[in-house]
């Protein structure tokens, strides 16, 4: 195992969980891979680099492990000291000075928002909130209640050219949590290209980056999260040169009488949003793949088709949805160029079925 900064690495719950989205395609010519595995956004980090020694591949590690702070200083939302906490925190009526990265990503969720006609949102949080993920203790909330949330959504001014944000009124909250790791692995992606790197692969908490290809192969097989089990895997997708992000209620929920709530809020009516079990997108920009990944959960999987086929074409997607009346296993949708490159792994064949 390698050490980073003279500290053995830990494997926490967490990074065994990320560990297992990686099915290796096994090692060539090229020598061993160098893997590292550390927590970082509140979930578990990993990089494997192919093709290069080891001081070179801790050098890529290092600028990796230095985007994801730098992100994880801007956009944990948890964090009053964070950029985001500052700016949630903020009154209203006052401009306030967005960093380069901030600024970048927040434009890129607001782009998300409009292409999805509203159901990805950047200022979530008061939902979030509401319906109890900041107590981790869920609450059901009353319609008033989910009204006020509601009207706080959109409260607010980015003015692009000044690169600040103006909120309408102190309670506004912006949440980046449907993007910022998205964000982080396509910087992340973009530092190991400038260095040289071309065959390496970046897991933040369920969101890749595929760079190039294992010794030997034409592309990385990935293994996607079962929708019911956050540790384990149903299936696995060949891709190269993409992120892949997952988004599904099992990732954090909470439960109020009995029942389990998501958090992926559908901004439509201030409520879980629910239809679909998981969605995973594939695309070159990783920032939009997470984006569209929670976006797609909300639509819902007519809605989400339809958002692709109007103005996403070149964007893959799987989507998992629950179980017809009477049928016992679940259908998974995909867009026409990931048929033949999906598999359900081993045993999964019981429980889930690549709808034709
Ligand atoms: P994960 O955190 O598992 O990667 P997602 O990418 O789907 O999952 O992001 C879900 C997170 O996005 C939530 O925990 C919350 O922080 C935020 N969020 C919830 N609902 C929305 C929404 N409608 N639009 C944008 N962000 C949202
Ligand atoms: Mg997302």
């Amino acid at each position: 195992m390698s050490t980073q900064q003279g500290r053995p690495v830990r494997f926490a719950a967490a990074a065994r969980a990320a560990a297992l989205l990686l099915l290796f395609a096994g090692c060539g010519d090229g020598g061993a891979p160098i893997r590292e595995e550390w927590e970082t956004m509140g979930t578990a980090a990993r990089v494997e680099i192919h093709g290069a020694g080891p001081a070179r591949a801790s050098e890529g590690i290092a600028a990796v492990r230095a985007v994801f702070d730098s992100v994880t200083a801007l956009m944990n939302a948890w964090d009053p000291e964070s950029e985001i906490g500052r700016l949630n925190a903020a009154p209203a009526g006052v401009p306030f000075p967005l960093s380069p990265w901030l600024d970048e990503c927040l434009a890129l969720a607001e782009d998300a928002g409009e292409a999805s006609g509203g159901a990805f949102d950047p200022t979530a949080g008061p939902l979030m909130h509401l319906w109890g993920f900041h107590r981790r203790e869920g609450r059901l909330p009353s319609p008033p209640a989910i009204d006020s949330a509601r009207a706080l959504l959109g409260g607010y001014r980015h003015d692009r050219a000044a690169r600040t944000v103006t909120k309408e009124r102190a309670a506004v909250r912006f949440d980046l949590g449907g993007i910022a790791k998205g964000f982080a692995v396509g910087k992340a992606a973009d530092r190991l290209r400038a260095l040289g790197f071309t065959d390496a692969l970046i897991d933040l908490g369920g969101n890749l980056y595929c760079l190039g290809a294992p010794p030997g192969k034409r592309r990385w097989r990935v293994g996607i999260r079962n929708p019911f089990d956050r540790n384990a895997l149903f299936a696995a997708v060949e891709t190269t040169e993409r992120a892949v992000a997952t988004s599904g209620s099992y990732e954090r929920f909470v439960t109020i009488d009995g029942r389990r709530y998501g958090h992926i809020m559908n901004p439509a009516d201030g409520r879980p949003a629910e239809g679909s079990l998981s969605v995973t997108v594939l695309t070159p920009d990783a920032a939009l793949g997470d984006a569209l990944s929670t976006a797609l959960f909300v639509l819902g999987p007519e809605r989400a088709r339809d958002l692709l086929d109007r103005r996403f074409r070149d964007v893959d997607a799987l989507i998992v949805l629950p179980a017809a009346a009477g049928e016992r296993r679940r259908p998974v949708l995909l867009t026409d160029r990931l048929r033949g490159r999906v598999a359900l792994l081993p045993g999964m064949e019981e429980e889930f079925v690549l709808a034709q």
